[in-house]
Formats: C-alpha cells, sequence, structure tokens
C-alpha cells in the first residue's frame, strides 16, 4: 500500500475559485516528497484535504489504505502535519503544548509525557520545555512545531511551507531531525515553492500548478531536464 493515494481530487470554494482540478498523486513510504508549486496553485489546498481542515468537492485520497473521508479519525492518527503558520498557544509550555497534542490524538497521560520528553530531547527544546512558548527564539518555534506533530508517532509527516521566511541556520536544524526521522521510516512529504530547499531533500517531486499536476518524477530526472 502506497503511505499516499490521491485520486481526482478536486476543491472548489464557496466563492468559485477551483483550487484543485482534479489532482492524482501516489507517494511511496519511505519516500521524501516535495509539492513544489507557485503561490496559489493549490498545495495548502491539498495538505488542508489530506489534513481533514477542508472538505473536498470531490475524489478520494487514502493515507497507508485508509480512506480519509471514509475513516477519518483513523487516517489523523497516520498522519502528523506541520502548518505553515505557527500556531500553538504562546503562553503555553512546550512540554504541555506536547502533552495536550497527545491527548488530541487519545493517547494516555504517562506515555504522553514520554513521548514529549523524547521529542523534546531530539529537537533541543528540553530545556526550555517548562517555559512559556513565547520565550522561545524563532527556530525554537518552528522546532516546537514539528515537536508537537510527532506525538502521534505518524507514519506520515507532512511539512507545508515550514521554512517560509526562517533563516538558513533554522532551516538547517529542522532538516536534520526530519532527513533523521525519514531515515528511521517515516514518510515525508514537504510543500514549498523554492525547488533548492526541495532539491536538496527530496527523491521525489510533484509540481503543481493551477490546481492540477503539472510534472511528476524523481528529484533526479527533474534536474537533468534543467
Ligand atoms: P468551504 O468551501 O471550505 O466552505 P469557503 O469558501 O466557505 O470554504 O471559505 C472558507 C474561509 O476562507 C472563509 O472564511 C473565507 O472568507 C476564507 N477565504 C475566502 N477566500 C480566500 C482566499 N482566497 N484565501 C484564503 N482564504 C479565503
Ligand atoms: P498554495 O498553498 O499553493 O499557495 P492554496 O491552496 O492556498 O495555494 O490556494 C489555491 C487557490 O485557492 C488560490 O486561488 C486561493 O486564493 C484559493 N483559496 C485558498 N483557500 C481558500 C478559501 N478558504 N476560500 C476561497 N478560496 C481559497
Amino acid at each position: 500500500t502506497p503511505a499516499l493515494h490521491v485520486k481526482d481530487l478536486r476543491k472548489t470554494y464557496g466563492n468559485g475559485v477551483e483550487a484543485l482540478k482534479g489532482v492524482s498523486l501516489t507517494v511511496q513510504p519511505g519516500d521524501f516528497f516535495a509539492l513544489l508549486g507557485p503561490n496559489g496553485a493549490g498545495k495548502s489546498t491539498l495538505i488542508g484535504i489530506l489534513s481533514s481542515l477542508v472538505n473536498a468537492s470531490s475524489g478520494e485520497a487514502e493515507v497507508f489504505g485508509v480512506s480519509i473521508h471514509k475513516n477519518r479519525s483513523a487516517a489523523m492518527q497516520l498522519i502528523g502535519l506541520v502548518p505553515q503558520e505557527i500556531n500553538f498557544n504562546q503562553f503555553e509550555k512546550p512540554f504541555d503544548i506536547c502533552v495536550n497534542q497527545a491527548g488530541f490524538y487519545g493517547i494516555g497521560r504517562v506515555e504522553a509525557a514520554i513521548r514529549a520528553e523524547k521529542y523534546l530531547k531530539e529537537l533541543r527544546l528540553w530545556d526550555k520545555a517548562h517555559h512559556q512558548a513565547r520565550m522561545l527564539s524563532g527556530g525554537m518555534k518552528r522546532r516546537l512545531m514539528i515537536a508537537r506533530a510527532m506525538m502521534n508517532e505518524p507514519k506520515l509527516l507532512i511539512l507545508d511551507e515550514p521554512t517560509a521566511g526562517v533563516d538558513i541556520e533554522i532551516r538547517r536544524s529542522m532538516w536534520q531531525f526530519v532527513s533523521g526521522i525519514n531515515a528511521a521510516g517515516t514518510t515525508v512529504i514537504l510543500t514549498t515553492h523554492y525547488l533548492e530547499e526541495a532539491e536538496q531533500l527530496c527523491r521525489n517531486i510533484a509540481i503543481i500548478d493551477h490546481g492540477r499536476i503539472v510534472q511528476n518524477t524523481s528529484m533526479k530526472s527533474l534536474l537533468s531536464t534543467l
């Protein structure tokens, strides 16, 4: 079973904008996959559908064989999402942010605390675990977004333009962790509008434009055509 299988996915918003015009896509388990496209191409809409924040107008999406439409909660257990914008409560503490996220997935307090410690340590945030999140640097906030997304130990980690407006040092520390969990077997999908970023990290790539996939190939063969 593929990690992600999307078939003829369409989304028309209430204002009539056709954000996705029949998107089909397959991502294999273990892949580090890039979804590249300019602003307005439909990346966030697609990620929104995969993470159940947006309802598709038609089409199918399955995560490791589990339908997002028919079996939403089981599908959500398999996905970790790092959204574009920092969206945790800045007055909460990283440890609590992670534990609360685990609670959302029905993970018990003891296990939640174990995981929070594990991922906050791996993301070099443990010494800040009990300080309010607003005290963290920009890079630490980004790493906290990743730690939070790891709390359900997802088989598929989706990062939606996670480095927009983030400096090189911070990017490097994010990619170090994400590459590590990919090497350990987690499938990763990264959306970006920078080819340079995708090029260094990703094995396969789909290019989306105006709601359609216009290219879907290995990074190697894409780069050889440029
Ligand atoms: P849905 O079809 O999922 O119900 P809607 O068209 O009702 O979506 O819009 C959802 C929300 O997104 C609304 O609050 C709307 O104001 C907002 N919105 C509308 N246009 C845009 C846009 N171009 N980009 C981002 N958000 C938008
Ligand atoms: P990307 O993430 O690639 O920048 P989006 O999925 O955000 O693209 O947007 C695709 C298209 O859908 C754009 O034309 C955008 O304005 C529109 N759009 C996005 N969200 C909404 C919304 N909630 N309501 C209406 N239109 C939207």
